[in-house]
């Protein structure tokens, strides 16, 4: 301590971050443009987000695009676009790439310090060796030979140089396998979407984070805790290049049952035509989950609630569905739907002629402003509710009044019709059932209700469990409904509740001769049919 005195900020968070100074903090978070952000990305995301903002700090979005191979310009634009609907703003963007001249500089101090090789020793050896301890036999190169190989050969991308990586000196016999000479470059002739043809060679993630989080002057890298072992090494580089340190902060993965959240298996679906596209409502990416209804509040909720939990869990997704019910149930307004299958017509003897008045959207909260209500002589019900009603019985219709039943007809199991009379003098808190029903009439509109389940089985894949094996032979199930004539000035996108039967987001808004499209957004209580 230098008797200054240091500001600390607490957070919200039962853990602060090591070393943190309000104003100095810069954290980072570093995607591979090699996809769509999924779920765990976002969580790492917001993570950085909040403790930059916490601390009055800086937050550095930086592209790691180290890997020509598998990244690409469109995954580095959805990436920023996500991150926008996130709400999650960086204060500096960066690429890897920037540093790809320093990067080499540093390689290049690492050979002639006799802290790297080069090395052309087949990939199946060197795995073996690294796994028995044993040292390569390249290990013992000079100075010079690697220079060469590395500034020659490698640089330009000859066929010697492609058979040979960088790898740090650090020890071949550690303990922890992630210090037994990682690599640190290697060759790579596919161009890289930002800097073309100029490099044949890339650093690696364990060569380029550390350096780059140092030279960007990231304070607290945060990772996730698979990388634990791998803590060492980027401290060793940092050391070995004399560059500042750089205080690491593991956080835990996130992980959800029945779900796959890696880049390169979503992939796999997209390609395969399992799902439209990365956007898809059974992914977990961020596009998908919002297209299932999550909202952004929600989705922090859910992410500051799990904070620095160190466990690596498996969640089960009514977690965060609740979470997101509770930011959309005192909003949303709601609307009536009855299943088209079955449709109950109960026949009234009520007005002559149908009329529409005006009602609250909310019952609890008068903002979400008035709707019209068809009522007519002619109305349908759920077949579910019908087939419970028994004869003469008084029941009630949500915002109307009481009715009584005077005769049901049945087709077997099925409730064709009923005639009713009403009875608005009657007293609503003495009936036992209050039915949802519709108008019937030419306003009513038909819509496609759309379900979806997991699309893997198995709630936990283990290792080597393969992902294929595991697939859901159906995951999209659809139903008619008929729905009140609010549905035709819904928008893409809005969330809304038809009552007694749940929360819906508009996929495909109406169109004159189409029927919208509406998903069932999960509530984290009612269990799915599937
Ligand atoms: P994927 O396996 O899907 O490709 P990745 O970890 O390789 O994921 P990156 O783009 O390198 O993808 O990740 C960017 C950041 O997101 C990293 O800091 C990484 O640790 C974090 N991250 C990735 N997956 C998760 C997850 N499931 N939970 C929490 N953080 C994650
Ligand atoms: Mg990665
Ligand atoms: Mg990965």
């Amino acid at each position: 301590n230098n008797g200054g005195k240091k500001e600390t900020h607490k957070a919200n968070f039962e853990i602060d971050l090591p070393g943190a100074e309000v104003g100095k903090v810069v954290t980072r978070f570093p995607p591979e443009p090699s996809g769509y952000l999924h779920i765990g990305h976002a969580k790492a995301a917001i993570l950085n987000e909040y403790f930059a903002h916490n601390y009055k700090g800086k937050l550095i979005i930086r592209f790691d695009d180290t890997n020509p191979t598998k990244e690409k310009e469109e995954f580095q634009d959805s990436i920023i676009e996500d991150l926008a609907l996130l709400g999650v703003k960086g204060d500096i963007v960066s690429y890897s790439s920037d540093y790809f001249e320093k990067m080499y500089e540093l390689a290049i101090q690492m050979i002639k310090d006799g802290n790297a090789y080069c090395d052309d020793t087949p990939l199946e050896k060197m795995r073996e060796e690294r796994m028995v301890g044993d040292a390569s036999e390249r290990r013992e190169r000079t100075v010079e030979e690697n220079l060469k190989i590395f500034t020659e050969d490698m640089k330009n991308g000859t066929e010697e140089g492609l058979k040979n990586c960088l790898r740090a000196k650090m020890d071949y016999t550690a303990p922890n396998k992630a210090l037994r000479d990682p690599v640190i470059y290697r060759g790579n002739l596919t161009p890289h979407h930002r800097t073309g043809t100029t490099w044949k060679i890339y650093p690696t993630y364990d060569f380029c984070a550390p350096v780059v989080d140092s030279i960007e002057g990231v304070t607290h890298a945060l990772r996730t805790n698979e990388y634990r072992d791998r803590n060492p090494q980027y401290e060793w580089i940092l050391k070995a290049l004399n560059l500042r340190h750089v205080h690491i902060w593991d956080f835990a993965r996130v992980n959800f049952v029945r779900t796959l959240l890696s880049k390169r298996k979503l992939q796999w679906f997209v390609d395969k035509k399992y799902v439209g596209n990365w956007d898809d409502p059974r992914f977990p990416t961020v596009r998908g989950v919002r297209r299932r209804g999550m909202t952004v509040e929600g989705l922090r909720n859910f992410i500051i609630a799990q904070g620095p939990s160190r466990n690596i869990i498996n969640l089960d997704w009514s977690v965060i569905w609740a979470l997101n019910k509770k930011v959309i149930d005192p909003i949303a307004p709601r609307f009536t739907a009855v299943d088209a299958e079955n449709a109950v017509v109960v026949n009234l003897d009520g007005p002559a002629k149908p009329y529409t008045e005006e009602k609250p959207k909310h019952k609890k909260n008068p903002d979400v402003g008035l709707k019209p209500v068809v009522y007519a002589n002619q109305v349908l019900i759920d077949q579910a509710d019908a087939i419970a009603i028994e004869d003469n019985e008084e029941i009630t219709f949500m915002d109307w009044g009481n009715v009584i039943v005077q005769k049901i007809v049945k087709e077997g199991d099925i409730v064709k019709s009923i005639d009713a009379k009403l009875h608005l003098d009657g007293d609503f808190r003495k009936t036992s059932k209050k039915l949802t029903w519709l108008a019937d009439t030419k306003d009513k509109v038909e819509v496609d209700l759309v379900d979806f389940d997991h699309l893997i089985t198995k709630d936990k894949l283990e290792e080597g469990d393969n992902f294929e094996d595991f697939l859901t032979p159906e995951t999209e199930f659809h139903s008619k409904a008929f729905a009140d004539l609010n549905i035709r000035t819904l928008k893409q996108g809005e969330v809304i509740q038809f009552e007694r039967k749940g929360y819906y987001r508009v996929d495909k808004p109406y169109e004159e001769g189409q029927t919208p499209v509406l998903y069932t957004i999960p509530d984290g209580k009612t269990v799915s049919k599937y």
